[in-house]
């Protein structure tokens, strides 16, 4: 049995008062607070064996470069990747938009014929599709429409059901012999809803295209497993999963990997550079990873998946289960309108809801007042809110440190809310 209210006190930064009110924290979608063991890691780094890393001959180059892919290995685990020396299917990026942006634009760089033969089956060009969902962060949106602008693709979408669920069921119709990439979430950011990605994965290969998870809202509440899952690329955030801000990590299958030209140039990631030929770069994951990495945050990062993996996820899941049931009350509250599935099934603890007839950012602001924190806007998914008839909403997240007391103060405050403005 876990104990979650210990783990609770594992964040220092939850033991405060906000406007004379205990602090409920109910924003993990938008970034998770960090657990002791993270920040002690990242200052320990700095005051121990901070140093570059894969350079230097020096003892705390070793160091830090040990721990640099220590926590690879860790984070590789958390996810079902490979993480054996020349096996290495973790590629360190600056966060889950880095990572989208690199796949974008080395896909790009295959549709330029850079890359060579092996990089042909990522090449765009007019005519080719490029399929998402209505459900998208703008993280996923933008850089495959930009890809498109590019190439000449075409951008397609799933569509989704009245709740806000990607229509896994329409994947034989909406991917087509033309479809050359797919990317969509795992876990909507605004609903909550858990992608059926499974009807998705098995078209997308059935036509020879490339499937892209944004497992950005997944990684941090559910057990998954990329290998199990046969996506060909992932790509989330560390500051989501209880690590540090500004790393984050993209998943390739291996030899996906290998095929794929890099999308960022400099240090670090050639084995020999010419005036006057051009260059040898190196092998994954070093091909991805030009330039000075952030080493303190993702050693922190390798020690919040240890420190998930620690707790059991699927103990995270049912703990928050939970607590999704009771933010789900939301929706019985008379004016309120939750944006995403009713039902506790499929789904994750973060729920969007419109209150009716008063804005976000009055919500938002009412329920400060009383010390708890929720996201106001459109969170980065336009088209989701449009798919609702909103531009924005109101949406609470939770995360492991969370009670269902917290939800049930939420659930409280948000039924004065209409009182309040009428
Ligand atoms: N995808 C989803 C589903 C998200 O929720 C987010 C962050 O809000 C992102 C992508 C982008 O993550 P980041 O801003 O950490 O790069």
């Amino acid at each position: 049995m876990v104990d979650f209210k210990v783990i609770r006190e594992q964040f220092p930064i939850l033991d405060q008062e906000v406007h004379g009110h205990p602090l409920v924290y109910l924003d993990s979608a938008a970034t998770s607070q960090k657990p002791q063991c993270v920040i002690d890691t990242e200052a320990d780094f700095y005051r121990t064996i901070n140093a570059g890393v894969h350079r230097g001959a020096h003892e705390l180059a070793a160091r830090s470069t040990m721990a640099f892919e220590d926590a690879r290995a860790k984070v590789a685990r958390l996810v079902g990747a490979n993480a054996e020396e020349g096996q290495e299917e973790v590629v360190v990026t600056g966060g889950a938009t880095a990572g989208l942006n690199l796949l974008a634009t080395a896909f790009g760089n295959a549709s330029l014929g850079r890359g060579g033969e092996a990089a042909k089956r990522f090449a765009l060009k007019p005519g080719d599709e490029i399929v998402v969902s209505k459900a998208e962060h703008h993280s996923v949106l933008l850089p495959f429409q930009e890809l498109a602008y590019r190439t000449g693709a075409t951008l397609k979408w799933f569509d989704l059901t009245e709740d806000g669920r990607v229509r896994s069921d329409t994947a034989d119709e909406v991917i087509t012999e033309r479809t050359r990439v797919v990317a969509v979430t795992h876990v909507g950011n605004t609903t909550g809803a858990i992608t059926d990605i499974a009807p998705i994965v098995r078209r997308a290969h059935e036509v020879g295209a490339v499937f892209i998870l944004d497992a950005c809202q997944s990684v941090p509440h559910l057990k998954v497993d990329f290998h199990a899952m046969d996506v060909d690329f992932a790509a989330w955030s560390a500051h989501k999963m209880y690590g540090p801000t500004g790393v984050g990590f993209l998943y390739g299958k291996r030899e996906l990997l290998e095929a794929l030209p890099p999308a960022n140039f400099g240090g670090s990631m050639v084995e020999l550079a010419w005036m006057d030929q051009p260059a040898q770069y190196m092998e994954p994951p070093a091909r991805f990873e030009a330039g000075t990495q952030p080493v303190a945050q993702v050693v922190a990062a390798g020690v919040a998946a240890e420190w998930m993996m620690g707790i059991g996820l699927e103990n995270i899941e049912a703990h928050e289960r939970t607590i999704a049931a009771e933010l789900l009350k939301l929706g019985d509250i008379d004016g309120v309108r939750i944006l995403g599935p009713r039902e506790n099934v499929d789904r994750i603890g973060t729920v969007a809801f419109d209150v009716a007839g008063v804005h976000p950012h009055d919500v938002g602001q009412f329920i400060d007042a009383q010390g708890i924190a929720i996201r106001v806007g459109h969170h980065c998914a336009q088209p989701v809110h449009r798919h609702f008839g909103l531009y924005a909403s109101n949406r609470a997240s939770s995360g492991v440190y969370n009670s269902v007391d917290d939800a049930a103060a939420l659930v409280e405050a948000v039924a004065k809310v209409r009182p309040f403005f009428k």
